[in-house]
């Protein structure tokens, strides 16, 4: 299996702080069928810059480690950008490391809001002939109070990425519940990790995988996991028609 997000780098950010950690994450990935895993250090988020060059030398050093201590993990080098205004510019100085050297770039909002010139920034990415992926949008306030601005967001072009723990309610009923109206309005594409420890922020990935197999078929199921393999080798991923969320209607009771 491919985990396409996590926070696995050693003493970059708010994940691994040190080389055992990301070895006991190393573990926990394999543990839960991880083969694969892409390394997607925060960039421009204010409390972290990880630039193009520097997560590419870490992630070398990094499997190097791995090997070491003989666990069959492939660290792949990747980026989760902050939405800013400059990140054109900054792809184009060489700063931005699109996942695996793909054409896809991981976005992340900030965690209340969905930035006025958003729409604008995605639709350039694009222009260059890149495809933004959003990360869990699940965890944004904004989407979740306004869930069609993520339908728009989708019918324009980006692609999208739920967090494995949000499918199984780690991230409590309100956030799981919107994951899955997500899934099943076709706005979402990818289920990642983004794990940063083995404790408050582990892996779920393997309960992820089999919710989804369980409450939407096989055919889900691997559609996911393909997209994954998909994203690594710069291939265009499976998407299917996305549609608005509607609200539930509430279930009546008595007598109507
Ligand atoms: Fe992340």
């Amino acid at each position: 299996m491919i985990d396409v997000h996590s926070h696995i780098l050693p003493g970059v950010d708010d994940g691994a702080q040190s080389e055992a950690d990301s070895i006991a994450m190393a573990k926990a990935a394999i543990e839960e069928g991880i083969d694969t895993i892409v390394a997607t250090p925060h960039h421009k988020n204010l409390r972290y810059d990880n630039y193009r060059e520097d997560i590419v030398k870490n992630v070398s050093i990094l499997n190097e480690l791995l090997e070491a201590h003989n666990l069959p993990l492939t660290v792949l080098p990747g980026q989760e950008v902050r939405m800013y205004g400059e990140i054109l510019e900054d792809l184009e100085k060489g700063e931005i490391l699109p996942i695996n050297d793909s054409k896809y770039i991981f976005i992340e909002f900030p965690s209340d809001s969905v930035p006025q010139y958003t729409e604008q920034i995605l639709y350039d990415i694009q222009l260059e002939g890149y495809t933004p992926v959003i990360v869990h949008p699940e965890r944004n306030r904004e989407l979740l109070q306004n869930p069609n601005k993520m339908y728009q967001l989708i019918r324009k072009g980006a692609l999208s990425q739920v967090t494995a723990a949000s499918v199984v309610g780690k991230f409590g009923k309100k956030i799981e519940q919107f994951t899955h109206q997500l899934i099943e309005a076709n706005l979402t594409h990818l289920i990642a990790s983004d794990a940063h420890n083995t404790t408050t922020r582990g892996f779920h990935v393997r309960d992820a995988f089999e919710t989804v197999k369980k409450m939407y078929g096989v055919e889900t199921y691997y559609m996911f996991l393909e997209n994954s393999q998909l994203l690594i080798e710069n291939m265009n991923l499976n998407r299917f028609e996305p549609s608005p969320i509607r609200k539930k209607k509430k279930k009546r009771f008595g007598l109507f």
